[in-house]
């Protein structure tokens, strides 16, 4: 029952976290899409907006990283197989699934993923996906 509620809430942050995705990633794209009008003649312009045109597709590229997972986690909730662990199929545990909303593996099964494959392509980290938007922000 509670496991219930508090699935009934992480699915409406979830929904709210992809529409603000969905949101800011059109926002790069328009602003990519301006970059060659303001573009002037000067070499270190061109330098600024060749850095700035990385630092947005880098960020871009992470959101839709995590926009990809979100929609995942989504489709999970409307067939019921949420919160289940894609490798053991056991239940994930609350504790992580707030951490990481969009979670596919338990812990362990993500630990052994992560030990065999060598990258953490399973679950993905929400926290440094903040992170990185924060850093990008203030250029
Ligand atoms: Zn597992």
């Amino acid at each position: 029952m509670a496991r219930k509620d508090s699935i009934l809430k992480l699915h409406a942050l979830l929904v709210n976290r992809r529409d603000a995705l969905r949101k800011a990633l059109a926002g790069d794209l328009s602003m990519l899409k301006s970059l060659p009008e303001q573009t002037g003649g000067d070499v270190v312009d061109a330098a600024l907006d060749a850095a700035q045109d990385e630092i947005s597709s880098k960020l871009a590229e992470v959101e839709s990283r995590e926009l990809v997972q979100i929609d995942n986690a989504i489709e999970r909730l409307r067939e019921g197989t949420y919160g289940q662990c894609d490798i053991c199929n056991g239940k994930i545990p609350l504790a992580r699934l707030n951490a990481l909303p969009y979670a596919l593996t338990c812990i362990d099964c993500q630990r052994a993923a992560e030990s065999g494959i060598g990258n953490g392509a399973v679950g993905g980290d929400w926290g440094q996906a903040l992170a990185d938007s924060e850093v990008s922000s203030e250029i």
